[in-house]
């Protein structure tokens, strides 16, 4: 595939040898937004970049979540790539909210314009990664026994990647299609007119559920904890909506720079719900029930750091899904209490019919936490502590190993000897969420401790730290950055301290991805800053400015000194 016309800055660095005697200057592994985003920064810093992808396509979460109905959640218009003005308005989304095709089209669209394919090398998966203390940089080796070295390594493998397959007894049994819902087959799965079972209840059965309904013979959703769920609303994107937004996508972007999850919203709003004359919330709490997280932030501003405001909120939300269902006691089963936890404290779904899809005759629900516990997967099907219930087809919506996961899936090898996944087994320290102590010239694209955004906006302000601190090392002749230990133990104690002031602290309560809290192989722990996207690239920008004060610089010839 090549490009069809080169729209963006073209720098001196692509197609360029690298330096300093490495395959590339810059190795990046995962090509989804990050990856293409890294690409253009380092041909705009005249840098040699490889892009590695075990996937036969770029598009990262879209290239692999291809189960029906996937879709974004952040308003298509920007959840984009902001690098090219060409691009952006060029292309042209369909509708509110981008199906998983529509994203990847977006990103082979990008790739196509950019000329970016011959920095990308797909079906090649990177099993082992071990820093090379005597150069100062990195050597990968692939699945298929090749390695490759770089002086820079950049994690672009995503926060929500690696699947969790949990520990159900006779998995291997069923006689099945049984796979993760971010394995949906690659071919294609016929499942009309089957009976199909989806363990879990998050985001992704959410999405999925209204779509498997219209045609399978009977979908059984075998849910542990409810959720709040705020409704999509989809919508087409009309000509003059469109013109409005490319009118001016600056202010667009601009938003999304500026707000505390990275998204295009009006917030914060200036009032506060515990402040406000309960006729006049509720109109509000009306008024904008319009779809999208927008609910969350375009009404009040205290909904996720006050626990009365929280609890009004999840009140109205539970109120607005009861009505939906007309069988009052699934809808007691779908819905979550303040008691339980609060809003937020688990990552909401966005619905597209969820509530509707138990309206119709061929959708079940069963409740595996108070009602009939999941015993055991059989050659047939699923049996609970009630009774056996035979299926086709499970599928595993079970969720991922947010943050890390991805990073300690295979072995990455920093200064000590010591691996990501080992140093990360009792914390998630990091510095800003893209550097960690001991792991020389590694950059990690919304690590941990970074915080939880509309991603193509973090991953932009990520991307754009880390041309700006390879430009100095290399205009100052420097070989090796070493991420400052006091600064590592500082940004996990300041994650850990605004953590405790918000909600989501009680994630652990329920399980929550968001503080590793659905792991058995590891405590909770506080895998986010929650602090605001916002002030955290004002801090990113801060830290560029000052010359990067987390980082000791130095070259190879000089002693190591830890800082
Ligand atoms: P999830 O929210 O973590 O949900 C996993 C589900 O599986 C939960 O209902 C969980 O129950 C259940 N589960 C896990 N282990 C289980 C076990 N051993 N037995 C029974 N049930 C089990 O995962 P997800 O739905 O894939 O979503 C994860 C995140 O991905 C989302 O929050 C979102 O950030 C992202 N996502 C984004 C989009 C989008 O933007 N369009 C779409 C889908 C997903 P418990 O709750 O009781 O643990």
């Amino acid at each position: 595939m090549t490009g069809a016309g080169l729209m963006v800055e073209d720098g001196p660095g692509s197609g360029r040898e690298a330096s300093h005697g490495f395959d590339f200057d810059v190795i990046g592994v995962g090509a989804g937004f990050a990856g293409l985003a890294l690409i253009d920064a380092m041909r705009k810093a005249g840098r040699s970049v490889r892009v590695f992808d075990k996937a036969s396509d770029v598009g990262g979460t879209w290239a692999w979540n291809r189960y029906p109905g996937a879709a974004t959640d952040s308003e298509s218009y920007y959840y984009c790539l902001s690098f090219s003005k060409e691009i952006l308005s060029e292309w042209s989304w369909s509708s509110r909210y981008a199906g998983w095709e529509e994203t990847q089209r977006y990103l082979r669209f990008v790739a196509d314009r950019c000329d970016m394919w011959r920095d990308i090398q797909l079906e090649t998966e990177i099993v082992e990664a071990a820093y090379l203390a005597d150069r100062g940089g990195w050597r990968v080796r692939t699945r298929d026994g090749q390695s490759h070295t770089a002086k820079y390594l950049v994690s672009g493998m995503g926060m929500i990647s690696e699947p969790l397959i949990p520990a159900i007894a006779g998995m291997d049994r069923f006689e099945g299609p049984l796979f993760h819902s971010a394995r949906w087959p690659r071919d294609g799965l016929d499942y009309a007119g089957k009976r199909v079972a989806i363990i879990g209840s998050g985001a992704t059965t959410v999405q999925m559920l209204p779509i498997l309904a219209e045609t399978a013979a009977e979908v059984t959703v075998f849910q542990r904890t409810p959720n709040y769920i705020l409704p999509a609303m989809q919508k087409p994107m009309t000509p003059e909506w469109e013109r409005e937004i490319k009118a001016d996508y600056d202010a667009v972007l601009a938003k999304c720079r500026n707000h505390v999850f990275g998204m295009a919203f009006d917030s914060p709003v200036g009032r506060n719900a515990v402040d406000t004359p309960p006729e006049e919330r509720e109109r509000i709490f009306e008024e904008n029930w319009t779809g999208s997280f927008r609910w969350v932030f375009e009404t009040f501003d205290d909904l996720l750091v006050n626990p009365e405001a929280n609890r009004l909120a999840s009140e109205f939300i539970v109120r607005k899904m009861k009505e939906r269902v007309k069988d009052p006691e699934i809808a007691e089963m779908l819905s979550p209490t303040f008691d339980d936890y609060p809003l937020f404290a688990k990552r909401p779904p966005l619905d597209h019919g969820y509530f509707e899809a138990f309206n119709r005759d061929n959708v079940h629900l069963v409740d595996i936490n108070k009602r009939e516990p999941l015993v055991e997967i059989t050659e047939t099907g699923i049996r609970t502590t009630e009774k056996l219930y035979a299926f086709d087809i499970i599928v595993l919506a079970t969720g991922f190993k947010a943050y890390t996961g991805a990073l300690e899936a295979f072995p990455i090898r920093g200064s000590t000897g010591e691996t990501l996944a080992e140093k990360w087994r009792t914390s998630s320290a990091s510095i800003m969420g893209v550097c960690v102590a001991d792991f020389p010239n590694l950059f990690v694209v919304t690590g941990p401790q970074a915080p939880f955004a509309n991603l193509p906006t973090s991953i932009e302000q990520n991307v754009k730290w880390i041309r700006a601190c390879i430009e100095k090392m290399e205009r100052e002749g420097l070989d090796v950055f070493e991420p400052r230990h006091e600064a590592e133990r500082e940004w996990t104690a300041h994650t850990a301290d605004i953590h405790r002031q918000t909600l989501m602290a009680e994630g652990y309560k329920v399980n929550s991805w968001m503080m590793g809290a659905n792991r058995e192989d590891k405590p909770p722990r506080e895998l986010i800053y929650f602090g605001g996207a916002n002030v955290y690239y004002d801090r990113l920008d801060q830290s560029a400015a000052a010359d990067f004060p987390e980082l000791d610089f130095r070259t190879l010839s000089e002693r190591r000194q830890v800082g």
